[in-house]
């Protein structure tokens, strides 16, 4: 390891933080943490709000329902707009719970629902949020999409966004990263829930001089830092369109073997992909199967588990891999004599 005080780390930190930028969509400079997605996410949470605020959690999974569980932890007023699995958030349902509620100190959103493969429109739902309560934060977990899925934090007026290095970044886990916006470092001067790892100010005072508050996860941002430069060298646009490819194969691939998507079509997310197992079947078995194939997917969460199977695309994937992928769950499904004639 280098020193994380040293010039080395300082000059790869630099790199780091300008190579996330565009991804971000931010002109601020993103902060790097140690931690993973969840310690991102709670991170938001404390630096952004004080016990007692009223914050409205607009939910469709997993991901979605554990920030809301965060700010009820750390004594916010949880407002949750509970939207349906496999659907994306309701544009509607959001806009009635804010014009139902006095004061909304802020709303949590979750880009991409990584438990059910929904992506959903940060662009119209921060709209609804701006135009119904103009003062109310927007934080963004964009743990499964920032780095594959376009994001623009600045255009869409977003407050808060985060990331995990084990995602889109294809690196280990261990580097969280957040962009706070103006709005947002205003509104970390006021907020006084409890912090003293996560302090935005203290890592936001570091890394204008190219160090972290504590020691941070040297190896994994190696890792980042060389995504960034396959990355910059694919271009960003590049890495998108790549994803929304693969994204369209893995749909197209899974239903032309006979199976159905969880996720409403006009929402299914271009990095995760959740495939329902055949009626009547328990989805597990077809997960080890493709395991002994030497393909690892993801079982579903919570009441999920065993009745879908997540395909994960996001960062170094390409096209052969996902037809790989596809052979193999053909053979799977062959073996279990779940293959559909035709
Ligand atoms: C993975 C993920 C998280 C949690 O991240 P951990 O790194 O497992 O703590 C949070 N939100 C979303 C959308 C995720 O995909």
């Amino acid at each position: 390891m280098v020193n994380h005080r040293g010039p080395e780390f300082a000059v790869m930190m630099s790199d780091i933080i300008e190579g996330l930028k565009p991804y971000f969509g931010t002109r601020s400079e993103p902060l790097l943490l140690t931690g993973s997605g969840t310690g991102a996410q709670e991170a938001a949470v404390v630096n952004m709000f004080s016990p007692g605020d009223t914050v409205v959690s607009a939910t469709c999974g997993v991901f979605g329902d554990r920030f809301a569980a965060i700010a009820g932890a750390f004594g916010a007023d949880v407002l949750r707009v509970q939207g349906e699995w496999g659907k994306p958030i309701s544009a509607g349902a959001l806009r009635a719970a804010l014009e139902a509620s006095d004061t909304v100190h802020g709303v949590l959103l979750t880009h991409n629902e990584t438990s059910t493969g929904v992506t959903n429109d940060i662009r119209v739902l921060a709209g609804v949020v701006r135009a119904a309560t103009p003062n109310a934060l927007i934080l963004v977990d964009g743990v499964s999409s920032i780095g594959a899925l376009p994001f623009a934090m600045d255009e869409w007026d977003v407050d808060v966004a985060i990331t995990g290095s084990q995602k889109a970044w294809m690196s280990p886990p261990g580097v969280a990263v957040v962009a706070v916006s103006e709005r947002g470092w205003e509104a970390q001067r006021q907020a006084t829930m409890p912090r003293f790892y996560w302090d935005f100010a203290k890592a936001q005072k570091n890394g204008a001089s190219r160090t972290t508050p504590f020691t941070p996860a040297v190896g994994t941002l190696h890792a980042v830092h060389e995504a960034l430069r396959l990355m910059t060298e694919e271009t960003p646009d590049g890495v998108f369109e790549r994803h929304r490819q693969i994204g369209k194969q893995v749909r197209a691939g899974v239903q032309a073997l006979g199976l159905e998507l969880f996720a409403d079509p006009s929402a299914a997310s271009d990095t995760v992909t959740a495939v329902r197992a055949p009626s009547g079947h328990d989805a597990s078995a077809s997960i080890s199967g493709l395991r002994k194939k030497g393909i690892v997917v993801a079982s579903g969460q919570d009441w999920l588990k065993g009745s879908i199977i997540r395909i994960g695309h996001m960062g170094w994937v390409n096209r052969e891999d996902i037809d790989a992928v596809l052979d193999a769950l053909r053979a799977v499904l062959a073996e279990e004599k779940l293959l559909q004639a035709g």
